[in-house]
């Protein structure tokens, strides 16, 4: 795709910012939008040509469905073809906010958000610049994640334009996003139901309001050979930095060692804040040690300074997989091409 257009940057404080994005939206273009999780690529769900730019301008393969977000739970039953037992549960406890779910979808649902599958993937986002704009457009808006196919998903306005300046006509600038990586999307036209990707709405909180939450293998393992995806996203690379990156799974002290033993110039450590100083190779920190909030909302601007400073291998630290943990062990793992070494 030709560069070809200027994208305007709105800030969400100026008053006709909402408007103004609403309007661009309404006509069948593209704005990049802020919400809680990460920075989506916003087109008018209804509008399959106007879903199509999206794809273009992210370099998306084609079968990857898209996530539609809702501006109010009205926007909800046209889309979808009838509605699972589980859906209202989870409703009440979590939306708005950072959970997707996978419906069986409506004959109004374009095949370009969907990729040719029969559900559809739904998020009611809590951040209130998506809300407004989802307002101002009138109309739910297909968003993924607003980066080029493969990169980091983008936390601030700035990253957007690092990947998608002259492809897309504006971004509505709405500050850091809160969360900082993409929403938790739990499949609820199986039985049980199906956790296809780990976020901020963690396994535990989704059983307790489930019971039983299968946890898809391809969370935390590669897809096997011959193996369908549960999510078409799964069999993409993803989040991959230019340099090899490998998880390091052990103590403080242990993974120290290591890096000591393997220092050398392009080498780098991924580690948590304050675990640099005994490190003897550069340094990029994610979040405090016990803080895996704090990781999960700076992993991806970590990910692309890296990519920045061009280092050749970059040694992580493992983050535990337990609550907010398991996604920040997902997103990492794939960044890593799912090479780790148990340092225990
Ligand atoms: P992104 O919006 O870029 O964060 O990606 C959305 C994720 O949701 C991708 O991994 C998609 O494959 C997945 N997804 C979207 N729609 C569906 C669906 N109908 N069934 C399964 N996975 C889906
Ligand atoms: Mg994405």
């Amino acid at each position: 795709m030709v560069n070809d257009m200027e994208t305007k940057l709105i800030n969400a404080v100026n008053p006709h910012a909402f408007e103004e994005a609403g309007q661009i939206l309404r006509q069948g273009s593209l704005v990049a939008i802020p919400t809680e999780t990460v920075y989506g690529l916003a087109a008018d769900a209804y509008n399959g040509t106007a879903v199509a730019k999206i794809f273009q301008a992210k370099g998306r393969p084609q079968d990857n469905p898209l996530i539609v977000h809702i501006g109010d739970c009205s926007q909800l039953n046209p889309l979808v073809r009838e509605m699972p037992e589980q859906a209202s549960l989870l409703i009440d406890r979590f939306w708005p906010g950072p959970l997707t779910m996978i419906l069986p979808k409506s004959a109004q649902v374009p095949n370009e958000v969907s990729a040719g599958l029969d559900t559809v993937a739904i998020r009611f986002p809590k951040h209130p610049v998506a809300q407004a704009v989802i307002q101002a457009a009138g109309t739910p808006l297909a968003a993924p994640s607003a980066n080029t196919s493969g990169r980091p998903s983008p936390t601030t306005a700035q990253h957007v334009l690092e990947d998608l300046s002259g492809k897309i006509d504006a971004v509505l600038d709405g500050g850091t996003c809160q969360v900082g990586i993409e929403s938790t999307v739990i499949d609820i036209t199986v039985y049980p139901p199906r956790l296809l990707r780990p976020g901020a709405i963690t396994w535990e909180q989704l059983r307790q309001v489930l019971g039983t939450v299968e946890i898809d293998p391809a969370v935390c393992n590669p897809l096997t050979k011959g193996q369908a995806a549960s999510s078409p996203g799964m069999k993409y690379k993803h989040y991959a930095p230019q340099a090899r990156l490998i998880l390091l799974d052990g103590g403080y002290e242990q993974y120290c060692d290591y890096v000591r033993a393997h220092a050398a110039p392009h080498v780098a450590a991924l580690c948590y804040q304050g675990e640099e100083q005994g490190l003897p190779v550069e340094a990029v920190t994610y979040g405090a040690a016990h803080d895996e909030w704090g990781q999960a909302r700076e992993l991806f601007d970590a990910l692309r300074k890296l990519d920045q400073r061009k280092f050749s291998l970059v040694y992580a630290r493992c983050p535990k997989q337990e609550g907010v943990g398991l996604a920040v062990y997902n997103r990492l793992i794939r960044a890593a091409g799912f090479e780790v070494i148990s340092l225990e």
